[in-house]
């Protein structure tokens, strides 16, 4: 979830007046890359459609051909996307007092549209799982916390979310939460900081690799994010980051951090906003932001952030690029923020239908169909198979004492 701003400066005026109507449609996929593409099992770790679920009674089965979501069965389908992670995102603002309950209600959602669904998707809880939903040609459906607030400073909550197949928790959302600082917040001194994780931080990152939940550093402070790194036992995963050297964003990424994660043995997975992707985009989006519900702040932003020009194709593929360059090629996916961005990504990628444009741009900047298919979805199930695997060992080791 991205929550941009209500209140937008006054150059966004100016940009209107430039945002032309042309709109690039990307590279067209060749039937080489469209055979490499349908052969890989391609997962996107971070979609916000549930709270599109339980607010707007949204349902992935919907062929209207007018709605403007990421996601859809059919644009699930024609994108060959084989696993997508949705995110339980509970706003901390208009939650205060029931963060749990929310959680429950979203993770709700999910299990209704699978139920609903049961020929075109299956909940998934393992690389097994989505290995089985690609076999079956079904959508694996998997979930992940966005924000550590969700447990309540509850270690058994944390557990409870597990048991229900939530298999990864971003640690922070925006807000610092009483455990780990944000990177949305840091600068605000009104906010009681923590230099990182808490003592009690850490010991959630390590009941993490216990249960085999998959810690992500996605929104985390820089200080939070080498916390978690030297407290980890498993891989870590950024679930929808880019990187901060091709966009100056406190979300984003720096060469250290990369680098950082590809020691661990985590993954990067590339964040679609236009905002974290292009640099002029985001010196457009500076504003400040005030609280409102999800729908009112989805359609506010969608009329104002349709009047800023849309960079093109190309900018997504640069930070995968780049990640590939500084991390390695082993260290580098997808993760879309597909319904959480109010619209504004590259041109030419409007829905997971257009997933497969992403293949044809790597094959294009010349890297192989091996390396592509792990850019698609090797990576993750490589560091989600690691993390159940230190679980298994963990596990293993507090029983024989
Ligand atoms: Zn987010």
């Amino acid at each position: 979830m991205t929550r941009i701003n209500t209140c937008i400066l006054s150059s966004l005026f100016l940009a209107a007046t430039l945002a032309a109507a042309h709109s690039d449609p990307g590279p067209t996929v060749s039937a080489r890359a469209r055979a490499i593409h349908d052969s890989a099992i391609v997962v996107d770790t971070h979609a916000d459609t549930p709270q599109r679920f339980l607010d707007q009674g949204f349902d992935l089965g919907s062929t209207d051909p007018t709605d403007i979501g990421h996601l859809s069965l059919d644009k699930i389908h024609r994108g060959n996307l084989g696993a997508e992670f949705f995110s339980i995102w509970v706003d901390p603002e208009t939650n205060q007092g029931h963060f749990a309950q929310h959680t429950f209600d979203l993770i709700d959602s999910v299990y209704e549209q699978a139920a609903r669904h049961p020929d075109r998707m299956m909940m998934a809880f393992s690389v097994a799982d989505i290995e089985r939903a690609h076999r079956g040609h079904k959508l694996a459906a998997l979930m992940g916390i966005e924000g550590g607030h969700s447990i309540e400073n509850d270690m058994h909550l944390l557990r409870d979310y597990y048991r229900l197949g939530v298999r990864y928790m971003t640690l922070s959302w925006s807000n610092t939460n009483e455990w780990a600082d944000s990177s949305g917040d840091i600068g605000d001194a009104k906010v009681q900081h923590h230099n990182g994780l808490t003592d009690f931080g850490k010991q959630v990152v390590l009941e993490m690799n216990r249960l085999g939940m998959i810690v992500d550093i996605s929104h985390v402070a820089d200080k939070t994010f080498w916390d978690a790194i030297a407290t980890t036992k498993a891989p870590v995963i950024a679930s929808h980051s880019s990187a901060r050297t091709l966009v100056d964003a406190p979300r984003n990424m720096t060469d250290d951090m990369l680098r950082a994660v590809a020691k661990n043995g985590g993954v990067v997975q590339v964040n679609f906003f236009s905002g974290f992707l292009d640099q002029k985009y985001s010196d457009s989006l500076k504003a400040q932001g005030k609280s409102v519900n999800y729908i009112e702040v989805d359609r506010i932003e969608r009329e104002w952030m349709a009047k800023i020009p849309r960079p093109s194709f190309k900018v997504l593929i640069d930070h995968i690029d780049h990640i590939a360059k500084v991390a390695g090629v082993d260290h580098v996916g997808l993760g879309s923020d597909f319904d959480g961005v109010s619209g504004a990504t590259p041109q030419g990628m409007d829905s997971a239908a257009d997933l497969p444009k992403i293949t044809q741009s790597l094959l294009d900047r010349g890297y192989s169909s091996d390396d592509i298919k792990k850019i698609l979805g090797g990576n993750l199930l490589r560091v989600f198979q690691q993390v159940e695997s230190v679980s298994r060992e963990l596990q293993a080791q507090s029983q024989s004492h």
